[in-house]
């Protein structure tokens, strides 16, 4: 289950909910019922394909250094 980290506007205390995709999300302090909003997506959730990147630019040859006389 995704974990959600939230922050209160009015009191600023934060907290983590573990919340399903398809749950609505919080929008009521627990603390002073004000009005939360959500700092980050879900954690530990792992995004193939980036992160993942091969430097691949450094096949260029270097001609200009084959001098001949
Ligand atoms: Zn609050």
């Amino acid at each position: 289950m995704p974990r959600y980290e939230y922050q209160c506007t009015e009191c600023g205390v934060r907290f983590e909910r573990q919340q399903h995709f398809g749950d609505a999300p919080i929008t009521a302090c627990p603390e002073c019922n004000g009005e939360v909003r959500r700092l980050i997506g879900p954690v530990g959730v792992v995004f193939k394909g980036s992160g993942f990147y091969a430097t691949d630019s450094r096949k260029k040859t270097d001609e200009k250094t084959a001098s001949k006389d």
